[in-house]
């Protein structure tokens, strides 16, 4: 992958940012990797000498880890700090990074760090459970250590003490509490992707067509109907149902503007791989 200087920023925030602090040790699989997009996976492997990066969009995930940098070597009794915990499955080494565990009666408290925008702690992330939930397998299975809590520790970037909207975080950090799973839902949650990402690689080997990414992958917002007004910038409302947004238009002598949900990861190009990949560009040519 090559990383471009497109703003000209100076030669050491270039060279602090394109440092690679990742480490998944001698494993296969990430748990993240696991839980990625196997088509996305693929394509990266197969495009990875032709991608390109800007500097600056490695500054927001490079803050998040020099934060956790910080954090681990910050030690207080009673926690463990960065601990990496790998296990086999079906011969293939999978491995998690578990920022931190509170020592509790009985077990530990998997809690992670996220430094996220506040939309993330409103609409709630799947995928945060599933993380926390398989770093609860490898701590039960692997250490014999019972888990007794899961826990994301969400620092807010964008905070804005003036939004008093429903959902949105009350400070610019917060803890949320996870649901946990038991360990037989894990594993078999484990098995199958595992299969699905030795199945693409397969495929991919044979140049058949990749599994698709899923809405839920490819980050998909949801459809909205706006209730606007001649004259008036932002809309009156929002609604999930055109039949809702209808009656107050009506009422208010407006019309209703339907914003149509996009595929996040894809639109903006997060996954890195956009421009090689048939499903996305197939639509856009669609739609063009
Ligand atoms: S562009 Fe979208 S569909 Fe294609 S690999 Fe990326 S996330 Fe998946």
């Amino acid at each position: 992958m090559k990383i471009t200087n497109k703003q000209n920023l100076p030669a050491p925030l270039v060279a602090l940012l394109s440092r690679n602090y990742y480490s998944k040790g001698a494993s296969q699989y990430s748990v993240t990797e696991l839980m990625s997009p196997p088509k996305i996976r693929r394509l990266r492997e197969q495009y990875d000498s032709e991608m390109e990066i800007d500097v600056t969009k490695m500054i927001a995930s490079q803050l998040g880890t020099f934060m956790h940098g910080k954090l681990e070597a910050k030690e207080v009794v009673g926690y463990t700090n960065e601990e990496r915990i790998f296990t086999e499955v079906d011969g293939i080494v999978i491995s998690g990074a578990i920022d931190l565990q509170q020592h509790v009666d009985g077990g530990v408290v998997i809690i992670d760090y996220k430094f996220v925008k506040a939309w993330s702690v409103k609409q709630g992330k799947s995928d945060w459970e599933t993380q926390l939930n398989v770093y609860k397998w490898l701590i039960e299975t692997v250490k014999g250590v019972p888990v007794k809590g899961l826990q994301i520790c969400a620092i807010i970037k964008d905070y804005s003490a003036h939004d008093t909207s429903e959902g949105y975080p009350e400070a610019e950090a917060v803890m949320i509490d996870v649901p946990m799973w038991d360990s037989v839902k894990t594993e078999s949650f484990v098995r199958q992707r595992l299969e699905m990402h030795r199945n693409a690689k397969v495929n991919h080997e044979f140049g058949e067509e990749l599994q698709a990414c899923t809405d839920e992958e490819r980050w998909m917002s949801e459809t909205v109907f706006a209730v606007k007004r001649e004259g008036r910038k932002s809309a009156i409302r929002l609604f999930k149902t055109i039949e809702e947004a209808t009656e107050l238009a009506e009422k208010e002598k407006g019309y209703v503007e339907t914003r149509k949900g996009e595929p996040k990861r894809c639109t903006g190009d997060f996954c890195g791989v956009s421009k090689w990949c048939k499903q996305y560009q197939g639509e856009i040519n669609v739609t063009a």
